[in-house]
């Protein structure tokens, strides 16, 4: 069998139908209090013996393949020889191969020199999906996010330079109501500054067994309601700036209201969207049922 996992494993929705490999287990970070995706499995790097023999497996089974996706939750955490030789792999198993993808955090990105990532472009790393979460300083502490704002536009730049195509993600609600507005300001602001290829926002929804969760049972946090969530994102948009050419999405499971468009051309039609729903109320808006992360 190709695809042997362990524990949890998720991607990014535009990664729907490429092959998932696991070539870590976990995320090295696992502290973000709103995430309870690897609350299940400490990370560790998966045998390499392991990883090369599914991607022979996939090989055989599955070899039209064009796209890969490297998970866990930080995959690029990897060291450079690691990666390369799975990217190797990659390539021998699939002829057709076009872009292999993984989840990267800003100290991923910063540890590693611009030439190792140059390399891993040239061995058909084609996309890293970066959790920015928030554009506010403040608010990536109280997350325990373990990077800044600065931090994360120096590593996208970076990878922008090597050739990476970045994908950044962004969280509604993050802030709580007194935050909104701050979120919605640094986010906007903060993402027109990283000038990344994709950009979307998730809406957030509280993980039993997380910290965030917790803080919620006791007060000290609070949702917002799922208007203050599209009036939020409506900020957002109105603060991004300077955008070359970003395709911009809700499509996640977890968001009220599905969007589409590129910045900065639809950003009118996007607002007016986010009017029209908003006018509209609750009837337009996903039913919380149907949400999901
Ligand atoms: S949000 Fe990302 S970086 Fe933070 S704990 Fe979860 S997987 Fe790790």
């Amino acid at each position: 069998m190709p695809m042997r996992y362990h524990g949890t494993v998720i991607r990014p929705p535009s990664e729907a139908y490429s092959y998932i490999l696991q070539v870590t287990y976990g995320c090295s970070h696992n502290c973000c209090t709103f995430c309870g995706t690897y609350l299940d499995k400490p990370f560790q790097p998966r045998q390499i013996d392991e990883v090369l023999e599914d991607i022979q497996m996939a090989g055989r089974m599955m070899p039209d393949t064009r796209r890969v996706f490297l998970a866990d939750g930080d995959a690029l955490g990897l060291s450079t020889r690691r990666l390369t030789q799975i990217l190797a792999a990659l390539n021998a198993a699939f002829p057709h191969l076009e872009r292999v993808g993984t989840y990267a955090n800003a100290q991923n990105l910063l540890s590693k020199s611009e030439s190792e990532l140059e390399r891993l472009v040239q061995q058909g790393l084609g996309i890293v999906y970066l959790g920015l979460e928030s554009g506010s300083d403040e608010i990536l502490s109280q997350i325990e996010k373990g990077a800044t704002a600065a931090e994360m536009i120096t590593a996208v730049q970076k990878a922008q330079r090597a050739g990476l195509l970045v994908s950044i993600i962004g969280i509604l609600g993050l802030g709580g109501p007194e935050r909104s507005e701050h979120h919605a300001k640094r986010t906007g602001q903060v993402v027109s500054q990283m000038d990344p290829d994709y950009f979307s926002m998730l809406t957030l929804m509280l993980v039993p067994g997380t910290k965030l969760h917790g803080q919620w049972q006791t007060g000290e946090f609070k949702l917002l309601e799922p208007e203050e969530m599209l009036a939020e994102l409506r900020q957002i948009i109105e603060h991004t700036d300077g955008l070359s050419q970003c395709v911009f999405r809700t499509n996640h499971a977890s968001n009220y209201l599905p969007l589409k468009g590129t910045l900065p051309q639809d950003k009118e039609r996007l607002l007016q969207s986010l009017d029209a729903a908003l006018a509209r109320g609750k009837e337009v808006l996903r039913p919380e049922t149907w949400r999901g992360l």
